[in-house]
C-alpha cells in the first residue's frame, strides 16, 4: 500500500489545495500532516494573536477532514526531525509541501530533502500554492525577480493561472498516532487582541461568499476610506491558506467589474511582495536598496506611537486599533508606518517587528516589504515621499469617524474639531485627555530630508 504525507505549512484548507490533491493522488493512503513547529517559536514569530488564529485553523481543518473520513495527524517538535519519523513510522514514499518564501521556508525545505533522502525517500514541493503566480515564475530579460511593481503587474495579469483544484471526497489514513489539537496557548503565550476574528477555512468561505456578494463592487472607490471599512479583511485567510489566492483570484475575476480589477490588482501585490523575498531573503531584516540611515533611537516617541498618544489622531487611531483587533486596513498601515519611519525617522525594523508582534495576518514578505516601500529603503520608486498625517486625515477620514471610533477621549468632538485637535493651544489642550502633537511636522520633514540627503 503506498502511504504519502500531505505536511500543511500555510496551505490550512480542503479546497484548491495542490500539495493535499498530489499527496492523495499518488498514494491510497495520506497522512495530513500538521508540526507544531518549535522551531518557530525560537524565531519570535510565534505572536498570540495569530497563536489563536492558527488554533482555530487546525481545529477547522480537522473538521474539515473528518467529515471525509480523514482526520489531521499533529505532532509537536521540530518540523524536519517529526516529518521524518512520521514518513518513517507509516513507510510513505514521498511528502509533498508548498513551495515558501522565507529564509525559514528555504531551510525547512533544503533539510527536509536532505533527510528525507537519507530514509530513501522524496520531497515534492508545489509552488502555486500560497500565491498565484509562482515565485520566480515572471522575471525581467537578465534578472531574478522584478524590483518594480507596475512592469511585474502588466506581466502578472497575462500569466496563465493555474484552474480552481476541487476539495476532496474522501481522504484515507494509514495507522499513525497523532497528539491532539493544540491550544493557542501551547503555541504562544500572551494575552490575545479582544477584536480578533476566528480562524479556520469555513469562517473563510462564509467571508468570501458575502464579500463577492456585495462589498467587491465598491472596492475600487472605497477601499482607502477609513471610516467606511470597506476592505475584504480576509488577509488572515489568506496568511494562512484558509482561504487560497487562487481561488479568490478566479471568483474575483468572474465578477467582471471595477471594484473587482482594482481588487485582484491588490492581489498581485502580494505575490510582488512574495517575489522579492524569495529572491532576496534577507530583505527581511536589511535594508533591500540602503539609504545609509542614521535611525533615531527615540524611545519615548516610538512608546507614544505604539500606544496611539502621537497626538495626531489618525495615527493614534490605527495604533489603537491595531492594538484591539491584530489588523488595520491598508491606509492605516500606511500612514502608521510612515509616521513612524518619517516622521519620527525610527528604523522601519522596530516598527515591522511591532507589528508582527500584534498583526493576525503577520507575514514575513508582506509586512516586512511593505515597511520597506513605506520607509523608502524598499521598492518605492519614490523612496523620499513624505505623507503628512493631518492631510491624510482630512482626505480619507473628513468627517472625523474614525478617528472618534478609535479614540474615546476625542468621541464627543464633531469632524472639524477632532482635525483640529492637533493644533490647540496648550490651554485648551488642557481640557482634553489627549497629548499635544510629540514632534512639529515641519521641523521631522526637514530632519527627514537632511538625514536620507533627499531634495
Ligand atoms: C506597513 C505595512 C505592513 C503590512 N503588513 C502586512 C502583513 O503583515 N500581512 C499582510 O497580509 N499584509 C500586510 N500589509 C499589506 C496590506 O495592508 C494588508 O494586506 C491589507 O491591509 C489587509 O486587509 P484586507 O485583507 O482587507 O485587504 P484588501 O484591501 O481587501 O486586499 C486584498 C488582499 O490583497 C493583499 N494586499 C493588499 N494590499 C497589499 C499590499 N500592500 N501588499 C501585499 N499584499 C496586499 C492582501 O493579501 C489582502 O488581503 C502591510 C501594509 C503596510 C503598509
Amino acid at each position: 500500500m503506498r502511504v504519502s504525507v500531505a505536511l500543511f505549512t500555510a496551505d490550512l484548507r480542503v479546497h484548491d489545495n495542490p500539495v493535499l490533491q498530489a499527496a492523495l493522488k499518488d498514494a491510497e493512503r495520506v497522512v495530513p500532516l500538521f508540526v507544531v513547529d518549535t522551531g518557530i517559536r525560537r524565531t519570535g514569530f510565534a505572536g498570540p494573536n495569530r497563536a489563536a488564529f492558527l488554533a482555530d485553523s487546525l481545529a477547522d481543518l480537522d473538521a474539515a477532514l473528518r467529515a471525509r473520513g480523514g482526520r489531521l495527524v499533529v505532532r509537536v517538535g521540530d518540523v524536519v526531525e517529526e516529518t521524518c519519523r512520521v514518513a518513517a513510522e507509516t513507510g510513505a514514499a514521498v511528502v509533498h509541501i508548498a513551495g515558501g518564501v522565507s529564509r525559514y521556508a528555504a531551510r525547512r525545505e533544503e533539510r527536509l530533502r536532505a533527510e528525507l533522502a537519507d530514509g530513501r525517500r522524496e520531497l515534492h514541493v508545489h509552488d502555486a500554492s500560497l500565491t498565484v503566480v509562482p515565485p520566480g515564475a515572471l522575471t525581467p530579460a537578465g534578472k531574478d525577480h522584478f524590483a518594480v511593481f507596475t512592469p511585474y503587474f502588466r506581466r502578472w495579469e497575462s500569466f496563465s493561472v493555474r484552474g480552481v483544484l476541487p476539495a476532496p471526497d474522501v481522504v484515507r489514513l494509514p495507522d499513525v498516532g497523532s497528539v491532539g489539537l493544540p491550544r493557542a496557548e501551547s503555541i504562544a503565550s500572551g494575552p490575545t487582541s479582544p477584536g480578533l476574528p476566528a480562524g479556520g477555512e469555513s469562517e473563510a468561505r462564509r467571508r468570501l461568499r458575502s464579500w463577492l456578494a456585495g462589498p467587491l463592487s465598491v472596492y475600487g472607490d472605497r477601499h482607502d476610506d477609513l471610516a467606511a471599512d470597506a476592505t475584504s479583511r480576509l488577509s488572515p485567510y489568506l496568511h494562512f491558506g484558509c482561504l487560497s489566492p487562487t481561488e479568490l483570484l478566479h471568483r474575483a475575476r468572474a465578477q467582471d467589474d471595477p471594484g473587482a480589477h482594482a481588487f485582484v490588482r491588490q492581489l498581485a501585490w502580494r505575490d510582488f511582495h512574495h517575489q522579492v523575498l524569495a529572491a532576496r531573503p534577507d530583505a527581511a531584516d536589511h535594508d533591500y536598496r540602503p539609504r545609509h540611515d542614521r535611525w533615531r533611537r527615540a524611545t519615548k516617541e516610538f512608546e507614544a506611537w505604539q500606544d496611539g498618544r502621537t497626538g495626531y489622531p489618525v495615527v493614534d487611531a490605527a495604533m489603537r486599533q491595531l492594538r484591539h483587533e491584530g489588523w488595520m486596513p491598508g491606509r492605516a498601515r500606511l500612514l502608521a508606518a510612515s509616521f513612524l519611519t518619517k516622521t519620527l525617522y525610527v528604523d522601519w525594523r522596530v516598527g515591522a517587528r511591532h507589528f508582527l508582534d500584534l498583526l493576525v495576518d503577520g507575514d514575513v514578505a508582506n509586512n516586512q516589504l511593505n515597511w520597506q516601500w513605506v520607509a523608502g529603503t524598499g521598492t518605492d520608486t519614490r523612496p523620499n515621499r513624505l505623507l503628512n498625517p493631518l492631510v491624510q486625515a482630512r482626505r480619507y477620514d473628513p468627517r472625523g469617524e474614525y478617528e472618534r471610533r478609535w479614540l474615546p477621549e476625542l468621541r464627543h468632538l464633531d469632524a472639524t474639531a477632532v482635525h483640529r485637535v492637533p493644533h490647540l493651544d496648550a490651554a485648551t489642550h488642557a481640557g482634553l485627555d489627549y497629548p499635544a502633537p510629540i514632534v512639529d511636522l515641519a521641523e521631522a520633514a526637514a530632519r527627514f530630508r537632511e538625514r536620507r540627503g533627499a531634495e
